[in-house]
């Protein structure tokens, strides 16, 4: 079977950060601004060289063109890759220095929390540029945590998705989620609420009992989560959950959770559809994160937050449709349409 492939988008533009009295050194890379300034985390890791440090700022600025496009945001993709210096730094004066380097670009590119980074930061950085979301919410604005955000919106995905399939809805279902953190715990709580069953995998044990205590969910190990016997997988940890090994023994007929990256390769959608196994695509799924952080930034209030949220569902059941009546994975489908919403420029409301 061939995989497809995205199309050739637009050179990546970015912009090397050194400042070593700061301990200042990564990478700004900006994918695309077709529909608006580029927009992205700030993601602060530990990298062994540069090079490294700016192949990941590549690969995640693009996946963020593909995110934003196609929840209809009007942003293009970016993201800056920090390196985490060795040994002790100014937390304060790195990401000051950060917000500098984000002013300079003058508005062509958005920051916010990623990996590594938390809302702290986001006030060092606000310092110097206004270019920056994630920090601390004002009443009825858009802003704070966004990972209820992101749980709501995997969550009316899921209900799409099992309509689409079988016509129905959660309730009696049973849901294996893999990883309740944030995101995989508020989703837990929204499935039980809908009458779902639920069965829980977490490296963290302890977090997993407290919440299966709470939900009165079935608990099994991370290596047996994905063979479970169930109607939807939601891979809500890391990324790379769907791998040749996990897909042959995936018992769910959906797969719909809130990790980016869920496709350890491209071909691993083709071999998901080749089992019959519906795959609501990750990125169209957990879109509603940087959804409350384009709204906090564009100072949109919480009601336009969870509006644009709910529309998660429709595009998602829009997806699982076009590819079953074209024969083509849901990604490929995704990919298509965002890479033609990346063509349409929105421009940002006055
Ligand atoms: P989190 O760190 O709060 O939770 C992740 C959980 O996964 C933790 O409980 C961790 O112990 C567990 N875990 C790690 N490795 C595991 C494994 N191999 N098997 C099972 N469990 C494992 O993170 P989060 O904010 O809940 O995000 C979860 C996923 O959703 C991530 O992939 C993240 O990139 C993605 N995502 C999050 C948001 C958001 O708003 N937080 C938005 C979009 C996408």
């Amino acid at each position: 079977m061939v995989a497809q492939h995205r199309r050739m988008m637009p050179p990546m533009e970015y912009v090397r950060l050194s400042d070593e009295a700061a301990g200042l050194d990564g990478v700004i890379a900006i994918h695309s601004t077709a529909r608006g300034p580029a927009a992205g985390g700030c993601r602060f890791w530990t990298y062994e060289d540069t090079s490294l440090a700016m192949a990941d700022a590549f690969r995640l600025a693009e996946g963020m063109s593909y995110k934003n496009a196609m929840a209809r945001l009007p942003f293009g993709g970016g993201k800056a890759v920090l390196r985490r210096p060795a040994g002790e730094f100014d937390r304060r004066a790195l990401f000051e220095a950060f917000g500098e380097a984000v002013e300079k670009l003058d508005g062509r590119y958005v920051t916010a929390e990623d990996v590594g980074t938390n809302v702290g930061d986001m006030e060092c950085v606000a310092r110097h540029t206004r270019h920056v979301a994630g920090r601390t919410a004002l009443p009825g604005l858009a802003g704070g945590d966004p990972s209820p955000w992101t749980a709501l919106g995997v969550f009316e995905a899921m209900k799409a998705a099992v309509a689409f399939r079988h016509g129905g809805t959660l309730s009696g279902m049973t849901v294996a989620i893999s990883g309740v953190g944030n995101v995989g715990a508020g989703l837990a709580r929204l499935l039980r609420e809908a009458g779902a069953n639920l069965v829980v995998a977490d490296i963290d044990a302890a977090r997993c009992a407290r919440l299966a205590d709470e939900l009165g969910a079935a608990v099994v190990s991370v290596e047996e989560i994905a063979a479970s016997p169930a109607d939807v997988f939601a891979p809500c940890a890391l990324g790379g959950a769907l791998n040749a090994g996990t897909v042959a023994v995936l018992k769910a007929g959906i797969v719909c959770g809130a990790a980016n990256n869920q496709l350890a390769e491209p071909d691993i959608a083709q071999a998901l559809m080749a089992r019959g196994i519906s795959y609501a695509p990750d990125y169209v799924v957990n879109a509603g994160g940087i959804i409350n952080v384009s709204a906090e930034y564009l100072g949109e209030s919480e009601q336009e937050v969870r509006n644009r949220v709910l529309e998660i569902g429709p595009r998602t059941h829009e997806v699982l449709a076009i590819a079953a009546d074209e024969g083509l994975s849901p990604n490929a489908v995704a990919d298509r349409m965002a890479e033609d919403l990346m063509q349409a420029p929105e421009p940002l409301p006055a």
